[in-house]
């Protein structure tokens, strides 16, 4: 008989947030979203945009 111990595998899930990357205010709309009553065009109305990773 082998007891079963809960195996966790470090690595195997990954952190909701990266730090120093993620999503930033959108700055044409202020995080808002909108833009004079319109749906922002750079975020798309999520008011959020993401970091650009690795430059370019
Ligand atoms: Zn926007």
């Amino acid at each position: 008989m082998q007891q079963d111990n809960e195996a966790r595998n470090p690595g195997h899930e990954a952190p909701p947030a990266a730090p120093g990357i993620g999503a930033d205010a959108c700055a044409a709309c202020h995080g808002t979203g909108k833009v004079e009553g319109a749906r922002c065009a750079v975020c798309g109305g999520t008011g959020k945009v993401l970091q650009g990773i690795g430059g370019g």
